[in-house]
């Protein structure tokens, strides 16, 4: 089928890679063993550490997500290792599955998908474990598949407050550079993420950053591992090189995305996408549709999942968006396939991308014949219009001309 313009690419990641990072990466490759090649990896690696918020160390892979979360188990933990995870949607089940594929145990806490992580859960199981043998809480900062968000700082209270030694493993991969995230101030062991979300890369990167605590469980830890062995890593890193050849463009662009974030100040880009997500979930609340996230605590700044309501297919109405208005919206993964569609509002998106995005959706919606209440869109365009941050001076300029 013939689409004509710019696609619209409204999934929760990969996410669009702005004009800025794809004529950063348009460069030839160089020579991964020059001096201007560590000069690169050094400017990344530190980069990396104000992303994380972190003054430890971070290791970028060439790898996607899933590859970051092996590096993670297998760095720190052992066959028959118990481990203790929550299942807040599809991202943590496979995280689960993939520590059991390892051989670890995993005492995993139901959920209905429609919650982030309940601490006070951790803190009452990790307290039931007198003899230790939970070796970490393994937990989804950003669950991609249900757009909630769990309060890690709150996870780590509860681990404090049970006076716990497991090691904290967070999956970052949907939240970091979106949302606040502090690997430090939440004494999180190992975050890992990637570099198609709020990076506004192209796949292909895989991060973990470390803490003291779990480079030392490292150190001791027997289980096999080569290309994921973070002191293999770590050692050429010191100087800005990798043991094995780097995936140098996609550097190139994540020393780009770093200058973008950075020149708009964390706490806006953090602030511009709790702001997106709120004129999101007021259209969506116009057209009488629900959020599939129920604990408003939790809800996304990266994505909104919307559930259809019943006797619609979620799959048939993103194809009539797809085929008519070009853009792509997320599908609903394994237990909520065909019951929800996730719209997308993370990294390289403003007000008039949202909006854009939103009329798509309610075109489809009258398309599709869905029922739904028009005017979402005009409702979010209200909301969007309160809140600029020049709204206060234009009123001003009228009163006084
Ligand atoms: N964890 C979360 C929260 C995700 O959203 C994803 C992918 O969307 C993954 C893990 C897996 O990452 P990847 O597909 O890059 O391997």
């Amino acid at each position: 089928m013939m689409r004509q313009g710019r696609h619209f690419l409204q999934i929760p990641g990969p996410s669009p890679v702005p004009d800025r990072v794809l004529r950063a990466m348009d460069m030839p490759v160089i020579d991964h063993r020059s001096p201007e090649f560590g000069e690169l990896g050094r400017t990344v690696l530190e980069g990396s550490r104000t992303i994380f918020q972190t003054a430890g160390s971070v290791i970028i892979f060439p790898s996607s997500g899933t590859g970051a979360w092996e590096a993670a188990i297998v760095n720190t933990l052992s066959p028959g290792d118990k481990v203790l995870m929550v299942e807040t949607g599809h991202f943590a089940t496979l995280w689960r599955q993939m520590a059991g594929r390892w051989g670890i145990e995993v005492d995993f806490m139901p959920g209905d998908w429609r919650r982030g992580v309940d601490p006070a859960a951790v803190e009452q199981r990790l307290t039931e474990d007198k003899a230790h043998q939970i070796k970490a809480v393994m937990v989804v900062h950003n669950e991609t598949s249900t757009g909630a968000t769990s309060r890690v700082g709150e996870v780590r209270a509860a681990i404090d407050h049970a006076g716990h030694p497991a090691l904290l493993m967070v999956d970052t991969i949907s939240s970091l550079g979106s949302v606040d995230y502090r690997h430090d101030e939440w004494k999180v062991d190992v975050s890992v993420s990637c570099s198609q979300k709020g990076f506004m890369l192209p796949p292909g990167l895989g991060f973990n950053a470390i803490s003291d605590k779990a480079r030392a469980a490292a150190k001791v830890n027997l289980m096999p591992r080569s290309y994921w062995d973070w002191e293999e890593m770590l050692k050429p890193n010191a100087n800005g090189f990798f043991p094995y050849t780097p995936a140098t463009n996609l550097l190139y662009g994540l020393r780009e995305a770093i200058a973008m974030l950075l020149e708009e100040g964390l706490d806006k880009v953090f602030a511009r996408h709790q702001r997106l997500a709120a004129a999101t979930r007021t259209a969506v609340e116009h057209w009488g549709l629900e959020v599939l996230c129920q604990e408003p605590r939790d809800y996304s700044p990266v994505l909104t999942a919307v559930l259809m309501p019943p006797g619609h297919d979620a799959d048939a109405f993103r194809k009539v968006v797809l085929d008519n208005f070009n853009m792509s919206l997320g599908s609903g993964l394994s237990k909520v396939a065909g019951k929800v569609f996730r719209i997308g509002h993370l990294g390289e998106c403003n007000d008039l991308t949202l909006l854009a995005a939103l009329t798509g959706v309610e075109m489809g919606l009258s398309v599709a014949g869905v029922p739904h209440r028009a005017g979402g869109v005009d409702a979010a365009m209200k909301f969007l219009e309160q809140r600029t941050a020049s709204n206060a001076g234009a009123h001003l300029k009228v009163v006084g001309s």
